[in-house]
């Protein structure tokens, strides 16, 4: 065996091939053994059944198969689940599934917490830990379809930290979901939720594989969303809205707009014409999320039915595509953080 400790979520499927070169084995035992842990959710090498017994013992011996660690799973009214996992150093992170009519969207971690500090966030007021490992961010999405013995449909990086600052782990991983002798999941069922990490988004322009975005943008000018997500003192609004363009044009992608109504914050009409000026020419689909109120800002409520109505009709009225999210999982506190903040 080639010396030193591997982790076989962490290894690519090149690194793969090229440890079973060294160990004098076809280069084809590589998709082998990621079909048994990407497809067939398989992570005993005792269970290979396709590997000689020598192989799996040599396996078994030399590479681990490190996995989260499932610390709590709540399942709400309407199907959501969330999960709460324990890393091999005691860091906690969250990953949720939503189910839409049969579809299964997981939603998961990037980061240990998050330095970004967004204000109405309870995964930033808990501050930032580490990056996750390619492992660790593939780890939740394999555990949950074990967990549930189905496959999920889609996955969206939008749960603790922000992927954009993660960018290697992340796209390592996201190579190896969409890597047909991995998991197989197509570029169209990925996408990535950023606050607005603007080199990151550049890089997403030019990803080989082509990814949807999201952008968390919760505010149309630089003075008010500067107050809510402090990351906009650096990637100011002209500068992100340029990278979202060229985006635009590279991917022939639409974004998804993310915008958390918060009750005399943002939610006025006059901050929906400036949103659809803001964004013009770049023909967004807006996803308007009534916001959940978190322990830390008891100021920050959710709008007003007739605020969020008045929001409504005036991106109606300006022709903006929009949906009004329904809220899941709010018996389990599913947004994000709010798992584990609770156990800290
Ligand atoms: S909303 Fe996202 S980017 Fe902002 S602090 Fe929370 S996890 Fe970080």
């Amino acid at each position: 065996m080639i010396e030193g400790t591997y982790d076989a979520l962490e290894l690519t499927l090149s690194d793969w091939e090229i440890l079973f070169e060294a160990l004098g084995e076809p280069k084809f035992r590589a998709s082998q053994v990621c079909q048994w842990i990407y497809s067939k959710k398989e992570f005993n090498y005792h269970s290979m059944s396709n590997l000689s017994k020598t192989l799996r013992e040599k396996l078994s011996n030399n590479i681990l198969m490190s996995l989260p660690i499932m610390l709590r799973q709540q399942v709400s009214k309407d199907g959501t689940k969330k999960y709460l996992w324990s890393l091999n150093d005691g860091a906690k992170i969250e990953s949720v599934i939503l189910n839409h009519g049969g579809h299964k969207t997981a939603c998961i971690s990037s980061q240990a917490g998050c330095p970004l500090g967004c204000i109405f966030c309870r995964t930033g007021a808990n501050g930032f830990k580490r990056n996750l490992t390619r492992g660790e961010i593939l780890g939740q999405f394999l555990m949950m379809e074990k967990i549930n013995g189905a496959d999920i449909n889609n996955v969206v990086f939008m749960g603790m930290g922000e992927p954009l600052l993660n960018e290697d782990n992340v796209f390592s991983a996201i190579r190896s979901l969409n890597d047909k002798r991995m998991r197989n999941l197509g570029a169209r069922h990925i996408t990535i939720s950023t606050s607005g990490i603007v080199p990151g988004i550049k890089d997403l322009a030019d990803f080989e594989i082509p990814i949807r975005l999201s952008l968390s943008l919760h505010a149309p000018n630089d003075e008010l969303r500067s107050k809510l997500m402090p990351v906009n003192k650096n990637y100011p609004l002209q500068s992100l809205l340029y990278a979202l363009r060229r985006y635009r044009e590279r991917t022939g992608e639409r974004i998804t707009i993310e915008y958390a109504l918060i009750d005399r914050v943002n939610d006025s009409p006059e901050y929906a014409y400036e949103t659809a000026a803001l964004l013009d020419g770049l023909e967004p689909y807006i996803n308007l999320i009534p916001f959940n109120p978190i322990p830390s800002r008891p100021d920050l409520q959710r709008s007003e039915q007739s605020r969020i109505k008045a929001f409504c009709n005036a991106l109606t009225e300006l022709k903006i595509e929009f949906e009004l999210r329904k809220e899941r999982g709010t018996d389990i506190m599913a947004a994000c953080g709010q798992l584990a903040g609770s156990q800290q």
